[in-house]
C-alpha cells in the first residue's frame, strides 16, 4: 500500500466539511479545516465537539470512546488557504456553485505540493471542468460523500476525463483510511446518484406545490410503501434546500433539459431562508442548537 496520507486539507466547514473533518480526526488523521471566516469555523468545531461528547456518553466503538479532546486536537482551523502547504490530500467542500469552486482551485493548485490529489465534494458539478482550472487535471477526482459523513460508508467516486488510475488508487486509499468504500463512475453532471435523486426530490416538491399531498404524506408513502428510511422531502431537508436548488440549477444548465427546472416552491422556500435542518425549518421543523 502507498504511504499513509497523514495530513488532510478540508476546505469548506459547512454541513459536509464538518462531517469530513470529524470523520478524518476520528480515524486519527491530522486535519487543516479552512473556511472564509472564524465564526463559521467556530460553529463547525463546536458542532464536532458536541457530536463527539454525545457519542462518548452513548458508548459506541473504541474509536468513538477516544477522548473528544484528543480527537479535537487533530483539527486545526484557518481562514488562509496557505495553511494547506504541507497537506497530503485535499477534500474541497465549498458551496455548490461553479464560481465559488472555480476561484478556489487555482489558489490551492499554486499552494499544495505537486503530487497532492484534489477531491471535489460536489452534488453535480463536472469534475473535468474543475480539473480544467488547475494545472493537475489528472490528479482531480470527484468524491460525492453522503450526509452525515461519519455514518455513511459508501462514497460515489467520479473519474474526470483526465483523472488517472493512480489518482483513483489514491482516492480509494484515502477512503479506506476513512473506513469507507467507493463506487467509481464516469463524469456526467449529477453522476448516478443525483441525476436520479434531484429529479425525485424536485417532483416531490411539485406534488406539494400542486396540492396533491402534504409533505408528511409524500414522505409517508416512500417510508411506508417502499421501505425507504426517509422520504424525499425529509432527505431534501437533510441535504439543505439551497444545495438542492444549486444542484438542480447545475443540472439544468449542464443538460439544457427542462426536466431539471427547479419547482417554483423550492425557489420560494430558499428565498425565504427555509433551508432545511441547518436553518431549523424546511418541509419540516427541527430544533436548533447554538
Ligand atoms: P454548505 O453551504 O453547508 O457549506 C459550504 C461552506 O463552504 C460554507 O461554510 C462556506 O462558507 C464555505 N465556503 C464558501 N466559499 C469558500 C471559500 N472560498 N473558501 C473556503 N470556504 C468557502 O454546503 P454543504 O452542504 O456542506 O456542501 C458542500 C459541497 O458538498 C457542495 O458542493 C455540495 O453539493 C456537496 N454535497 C453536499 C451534500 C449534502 O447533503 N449537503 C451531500 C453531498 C455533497
Amino acid at each position: 500500500m502507498a504511504k499513509t496520507l497523514e495530513t488532510i486539507g478540508v476546505i469548506g466547514a459547512g454541513v459536509m466539511g464538518t462531517g469530513v473533518a470529524q470523520n478524518l480526526a476520528q480515524k486519527k488523521m491530522q486535519v487543516r479545516l479552512i473556511d472564509i471566516n472564524e465564526s463559521i469555523l467556530a460553529k463547525a468545531t463546536g458542532q464536532i465537539e458536541q457530536t463527539l461528547r454525545f457519542a462518548g456518553m452513548m458508548g459506541g466503538d473504541e474509536e468513538e470512546a477516544e477522548d473528544s479532546d484528543v480527537v479535537m486536537a487533530r483539527i486545526r482551523t484557518s481562514t488562509d488557504l496557505n495553511d494547506l502547504k504541507e497537506v497530503d490530500f485535499v477534500v474541497e467542500n465549498t458551496t455548490e456553485n461553479w464560481a465559488v469552486k472555480a476561484a478556489v482551485y487555482p489558489q490551492i493548485d499554486a499552494i499544495c505540493r505537486p503530487e497532492v490529489v484534489f477531491a471535489v465534494n460536489t452534488s453535480a458539478i463536472s469534475i473535468t471542468r474543475v480539473g480544467g482550472v488547475t494545472q493537475r487535471p489528472e490528479q482531480v477526482v470527484g468524491m460525492h460523500f453522503m450526509n452525515p459523513v461519519p455514518l455513511k460508508s459508501m462514497v460515489e467516486v467520479i473519474r474526470g476525463h483526465h483523472t488517472t488510475d493512480d489518482t483513483i488508487a489514491t482516492a480509494r486509499q484515502f477512503l479506506s483510511q476513512m473506513g469507507k468504500e467507493g463506487v467509481v463512475v464516469e463524469d456526467y453532471p449529477g453522476f448516478v446518484s443525483n441525476r436520479v435523486l434531484m429529479l425525485t426530490v424536485n417532483e416531490a416538491v411539485f406534488l406539494v406545490q400542486d396540492g396533491v399531498a402534504t409533505a408528511e404524506d409524500v414522505d409517508r408513502i416512500f417510508v411506508g410503501c417502499f421501505g425507504h428510511k426517509m422520504g424525499p422531502l425529509g432527505t431534501a431537508d437533510l441535504i439543505g434546500l439551497d444545495t438542492i436548488l444549486y444542484s438542480l440549477d447545475v443540472l439544468y444548465e449542464s443538460y439544457n433539459d427542462p426536466k431539471f427546472r427547479p419547482a417554483p416552491l423550492l425557489k420560494k422556500m430558499v428565498a425565504a431562508g427555509l433551508h432545511g435542518r441547518k436553518s431549523g425549518e424546511g418541509f419540516f421543523k427541527y430544533p436548533t442548537f447554538g
